[in-house]
């Protein structure tokens, strides 16, 4: 099952996935290939794909994977709202699978010889791909200064036209700040003749300076005398061990948006009446969520608004029916918050993002979740409600669960997917308990850096007791656990 969908904790083996995507500045031809690899007289595909230069990029590290996060919040039946959500799928991420870069490709040489449209070689595939890459970044250029009729150029069908178009019209719309465009290496359909070769967004919305995330969406071309012309754009098909590149909603819905300060905010048109009011409240959610932030602060909170049609699609969907938001980090200084409109009152919104946003400041890209879900939902209750436990968050459950079921440990893990909404109520109770005993014992400075080592640098919990409470993690867990049973 798609990561992001499942619920119950299983856990795989050591992920061997490729590494997460690395920015780096994309120019035309900039893709490296080694050129001596490739015979230049005609041979069978498929031929090899490029081959980057310089030393590999390391493995990645042992993580327990299922996914993205995703961070749900449950409402109940009638009055009584039980918050919130859950944090699941997180996993391990050292920092220094962010900090390797990859070498500078060099360009490659220019073709030795002369292909034309309709060959089916390595060369023709070479010559496409620079071919390629100059179309891409073209059309780059063409959206950022807005030339939709430039954009939409090397569409050869209707259907090519439409994906580019809401590509476009969505991306103008989400303030696209930063945009490059390249071509995978192309590969021919034997039976067709045509070639395909994965299309690679790197995005940035609203602000200059930022790290881009990137998309892949499978794009089929036609090899013309013309230049290449587009016939199809699919969508992302990341593996399941990724944990970036999903679906972005502005590849698969018409999006309109608005933009305020810290956030940009986007939904279908058919919810586009609730924009003005979620751009309000995720402004003032950003002011408590960016309290929060842990290492550097997101350039802004990106919050969509979804429909049941599309909660079911954007990301990759797989969030549980009754989840009101989620946060799915797409790339490592990016989290998208996703809001379900039909399970998210408006009464409820400034609730829901101030729990969401926080996730989205305090996560920065893949980290560390195992055994530490009470630690990263606790955080995102206390900003929702940093004074106390009450009714509508769930007081009751959380008291009746800890008299009767609780086994006086922090929950580790996400509730079970089949769990009552009234014993997730009280998880998230109960995180909440532990956290803001930690805020309100150390101060919200110890607690954050507490968070962050653990969470983030996934260092132990005693390490990180020691380092920054000058107490032993037994010492701290058990005031924690003494101060959740005096709550009943
Ligand atoms: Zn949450």
């Amino acid at each position: 099952m798609h990561p992001g969908g499942d619920s119950s904790p299983s856990l795989s083996g050591p992920a061997v996935g490729p590494v997460p995507y690395q920015y780096q500045p994309i120019e035309p031809l900039a893709v490296a290939y080694a050129s001596p690899d490739i015979p230049t007289s005609p041979v069978p595909w498929p031929i090899r794909g490029p081959v980057f230069l310089g030393p590999p990029p390391p493995a990645p590290p042992k993580k327990k994977r299922r996914g993205w996060v995703w961070l749900a919040l449950g409402l109940m039946a009638g009055t009584a709202i039980m918050s919130p959500a859950w944090v699941d799928r997180l996993g391990a991420h050292p920092a220094s699978m962010r900090a390797v870069q990859k070498p500078t490709p060099t360009p490659p040489p220019t073709p030795a010889v002369v292909t034309r449209p309709g060959d089916r070689t390595a060369d023709r595939a070479r010559e496409l791909h620079r071919l390629l890459n100059l179309v891409a970044a073209d059309q780059a250029r063409a959206l950022l200064a807005k030339d939709e009729a430039a954009f939409l150029g090397p569409a050869a069908v209707p259907a090519a036209r439409s994906a580019l178009q809401r590509r476009y019209r969505n991306l103008v719309a989400l303030h696209v700040s930063r945009l490059e465009l390249a071509a995978d290496w192309p590969v021919v359909d034997a039976a067709t003749g045509r070639w395909k070769s994965g299309l690679r967004y790197q995005f940035c919305f609203v602000a200059t300076a930022c790290t881009p995330d990137s998309v892949t969406e499978p794009a089929v071309w036609e090899d013309t005398e013309a230049g290449p012309r587009l016939v199809s754009l699919a969508l992302p098909k990341p593996s399941a061990d990724d944990w970036f590149g999903w679906v972005q909603p502005w590849e698969v819905s018409d999006l309109q948006a608005l933009v305020g300060t810290r956030t940009v905010v986007a939904t279908t048109s058919a919810l586009k009446g609730r924009l003005p009011g979620l751009l309000a409240e995720a402004e003032k959610a950003a002011v408590v969520a960016d309290s929060f932030a842990t290492g550097t602060k997101p350039d802004v909170y990106r919050i969509y608004l979804a429909g049941s049609k599309e909660w079911r699609s954007w990301h990759g969907g797989s969030v549980a029916s009754w989840a009101a938001g989620v946060t799915r980090p797409i790339g490592n200084t990016h989290n998208d918050v996703v809001v379900n409109s039909s399970s998210a009152p408006s009464g409820y919104l400034d609730d829901l993002l101030r729990h969401e946003m926080t996730h989205a400041a305090t996560i920065h890209g893949q980290h560390w979740w195992q055994d530490n879900w009470w630690l990263l939902e606790g955080i995102a209750e206390l900003a929702e409600h940093p004074d106390a436990l009450t009714a509508t968050q769930g007081s009751a459950e959380t008291r009746r669960y800890i008299r009767n079921s609780w086994k006086r440990t922090l929950p580790g893990e996400d509730p079970p997917a089949k769990a009552s909404l009234s014993t997730v109520a009280a998880q998230y109770g109960i995180a909440y308990l532990a956290v803001k005993r930690l805020d309100s014992r150390f101060g919200r400075e110890k607690l954050l850096d507490f968070y962050d080592r653990v969470t983030e640098q996934g260092k132990d919990k005693g390490d990180a007791s020691s380092a920054v409470f000058g107490l032993t993690w037994v010492e701290v867990e058990g005031d924690l656990i003494k101060t959740i049973v005096a709550f009943r």
